[in-house]
């Protein structure tokens, strides 16, 4: 059979120039395999979020990593669609909600503070069970729900908006917080941005790309930022990557940055030592401002 044929090529084998569909089910494999190893080929990455107010770390989103030993580091937009397709993702997706609980709960013993924000696929977000997986892996941590933020992309929250209301109330009356992911605009979202119960707004980094160039981007980061002020949303700006895209976030009034200009995901202990130089430093300036006649 073809399939048991493939099972036995090495996974360094060139891909076959011929179909995307055999480098899919060498993915599959692969995947399937990983997580018979009991998840040993994942890891996650953490990146900070900053908020412009005082310069401070207050969060982190927590990002999934899956390393084969031969076919390298393979990027999530790549395997969590298969792993979706193949029902796999609800064993991952607890799996990461388990680490980063654990992660949160790690941090708080070190005396690092942080909302600790985790993105659900949308399988996972479908997947009924998910308020009492939820529960379970803030207990067995030992962390508040509160300091969790369940990240939705908005495409996901709109192909049903009536339900998302419903399972976002839950949550939140579990007392999670929400963020929408990946948040653009289409005219029909801004009217459920109203009635989503929503913690924060994650605007894509499509918008933030262009922000200096492009006036209607610009336009349309300032709608959303002030239409979130005006509900008492967070708003966090994904994919700032230069100080001048920041300057104009920070005139337009988004209150978080994300990107690679404040911080690349990282490893947890790298994050630890990175917040600690960061917030040492920004915590030294607010004491001297203290002092100061
Ligand atoms: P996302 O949730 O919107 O995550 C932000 C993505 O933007 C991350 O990519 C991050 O590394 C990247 N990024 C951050 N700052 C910058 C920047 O300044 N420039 C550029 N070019 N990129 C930046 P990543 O880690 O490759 O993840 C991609 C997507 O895969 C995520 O988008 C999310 O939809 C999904 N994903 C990642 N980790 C998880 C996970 O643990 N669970 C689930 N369900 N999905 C995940
Ligand atoms: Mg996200
Ligand atoms: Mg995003
Ligand atoms: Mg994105």
């Amino acid at each position: 059979r073809q399939l048991a044929r493939l099972q036995g090529m090495p996974l360094s084998v060139a891909r076959p120039a011929s179909s995307d569909t055999v480098t899919e089910l060498k993915l599959e494999f692969a995947l399937r395999a990983a997580l018979e190893e009991d998840f040993r080929q994942f890891h996650l990455v953490y990146q900070p979020q900053m908020q412009l107010s005082d310069n401070r770390i207050v969060g982190v989103e927590a990002l999934i990593r899956w390393e084969h030993p031969e076919i390298g580091l393979v990027p999530p937009p790549r395997f969590i669609p298969i792993m979706e397709e193949l029902g796999l993702i609800n064993a991952l997706g607890e799996w990461i909600l388990r680490s980063a609980c654990r992660q949160l709960r790690a941090w708080q013993d070190a005396g690092i503070f942080l909302q600790m924000s985790i993105n659900l696929s949308p399988r996972q977000f479908q997947d009924s069970r998910l308020s009492e997986i939820l529960a379970a892996a803030v207990r067995d941590a030992g962390v508040q729900p509160r300091h969790i933020k369940l990240e939705i992309t908005e495409s996901v929250a709109m192909q049903d908006p009536q339900g998302t209301i419903e399972q976002l109330r839950s949550w939140r009356a579990q007392g999670f917080q929400i963020a929408i992911d990946d948040f653009g605009i289409g005219y029909s979202s801004l009217e459920y941005l109203l009635r989503f119960p929503l913690d924060t707004i994650k605007i894509d980094r499509a918008f933030v790309k262009d922000i200096v160039a492009s006036p209607s981007d610009r336009a349309i980061v300032r709608a959303v930022t002030v239409m979130a002020q005006s509900m008492g949303l967070a708003t966090v700006a994904e994919g700032v990557e230069t100080q001048r895209q920041q300057d104009y976030l920070d005139a337009i009034g988004v209150t978080q940055i994300q990107g690679y200009l404040f911080g690349k995901p990282m490893r947890a202990d790298e994050l630890a030592r990175f917040y600690l130089a960061h917030q040492g430093q920004t915590t030294e300036a607010g004491v001297a401002a203290q002092l100061a006649p």
